[in-house]
Parts: structure tokens; sequence; C-alpha cells
């Protein structure tokens, strides 16, 4: 009890800072606050220490690229955090923890893709782009580069390593699916980003952007699948990454 009361404290203290410091909106905040709530009622202690990894790296990783600071909404937060709260409502209907793991998966995957992108417009030079098959500019979805992919593996090893330490139930089979799941959640991120993310225009600064507002103006649509936006494409490959530990565990349970 006093134990989840000192959680509540520093998980508020923490969602108070993050929002002092302006890296998420308020309604960014409090759909963090919701979403944290939920998954540590869903899942306890496996599932709250991977969420707050990934809060806390991702909020870390961003400042290596940003002078000017932008703020995270609440639909970044769902995109991002939406699936893990999938799988950790399936794990509180049906205690398999097939689900426990798909949910430490899907957000491990959403880590994987904060790394690699982070990590390589910061040091992994000029990416490549798997459409064009060229060199591109940096910060484009659909492009890969060596360093982002190692980020991509060390940001799903991190959440894994560390689920795998603090939880009696999930072990090493848990481990290597998530490291898996990463990959496989940023291959979906990549894919999607060449093939169907949508592109919009920017009238202000007369350039092509994947953001919704560019320069204080909103921007329009200019090419892809219109529906699918940067947080269609994160909710695609956090929701793919928890599919494939699914998978896999499923896999195990009919090998015996
Ligand atoms: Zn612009």
């Amino acid at each position: 009890m006093w134990g989840e009361t000192a959680l509540g404290l520093v998980f508020a203290l923490f969602l108070l800072t993050i929002w002092q410091k302006r890296s998420l909106t308020l309604f960014g905040t409090m759909s963090a606050g919701v979403l944290g709530t939920l998954i540590y009622v869903w899942t306890s202690w496996p599932g709250t220490a991977a969420l707050l990894i990934f809060f806390i790296s991702s909020t870390a990783l961003s400042r290596l690229n940003r002078q000017e600071k932008v703020q995270r909404d609440s639909w970044q937060v769902w995109a991002n955090g939406g699936p893990m709260l999938l799988f950790a409502a399936l794990y509180s209907a049906v205690p398999w923890e097939g689900f426990l793991a798909a949910a430490v998966g899907a957000v491990a995957a959403s880590n994987a893709d904060t790394w690699a992108s982070e990590i390589g417009r910061r040091f992994g030079g000029r990416p490549f782009h798997i459409r064009s098959r060229k060199q591109t500019e940096n910060g484009w979805s659909g492009a890969v580069s060596t360093v982002g992919t190692l980020g991509a593996c060390g940001g799903a090893a991190l959440i894994g390593g560390a689920v795998f330490y603090l939880s009696e139930e999930l072990g090493m089979f848990m481990l290597v699916s998530v490291c898996i799941a990463g990959a496989g959640g940023c291959f979906i991120d990549t894919f999607l980003g060449a093939y169907a993310e949508r592109i919009n225009w920017c009238s202000e600064c007369k350039s092509y952007t994947e953001a919704e507002v560019h320069h204080g103006r909103k921007t329009i649509y200019a090419s892809g699948v219109s529906w699918m936006t940067n947080n269609a494409v994160n909710a695609l490959s956090s929701f793919g990454g928890g599919m494939i530990v699914t998978a896999l565990y499923a896999a195990l349970l009919f090998s015996f």
C-alpha cells in the first residue's frame, strides 16, 4: 500500500515535470496519467516499468535533435501507448502471460521506433530510403541507417531487459520475443513510412513534410494514403510489435 502511494506520487511528480517542461501538452499529460494508471492496474510492475522507460527515454532522446521544443499531444500519447493498453486490457480479462508479454512488446516497438529515429537522426548520417533506394535527407519516414537500426535494437532490449529483471513471471522467452517485436515494429514503421504514409505540403516554407502543422500553419495533403498519418503509422507498428509477441507465445503454447 505504502509502495503504491509512493509510486503514485513519483508518477504524479514526473508528469508535473514533463508538463512544466512543455514536453507534453496539457491533454497529453492527462492522457499519459490515465494510460500509466490503467497500465499499473492491469499489468502491475512489468508493464508499468516498461511504460516508464518509454516515457523517460523518449523524452530525453527527443532533446538530442531539437533546439526548439516540440510538445507532444494526446494523440501522440495514444498512438504510442494505445496498443499496449489494448494488450494490457486483454491480459486483465484473460491472465495469459502471452498478453502481458505482448503489452511489453507493443511499448518496446514504440520505444524502438523512437530510439531509431532520434539516434539515427543525430548520429546516423544520411539515411537510405527503402523505396527510392537512394540516400535521403534526415528525418524522413521510410529511411533507414545502420546507427538508427542499432538504436532500435537498444530501445527494445532495454525494455525487455528491465522487465526480465523485475518480473517473476516473464522470463527469457519474453526477452527474446520483445527484441524481435522491437525489430519487427521498426520494420513495419519503415515500410509504412516509405509506401503509405501521408505527405503534406507547407505553403509557408514551400516544402513537403509529415507534420500536420508546420511553421504555425495547417499543411495540405500532398501524397500517400490520406488517413495514414504519422500517428497511424506509429500505432500500427506498436500494435504489430504486440501481435508478434502474441504469435510467438501462441507458437510456444502449441509446440508442446
Ligand atoms: Zn513549413
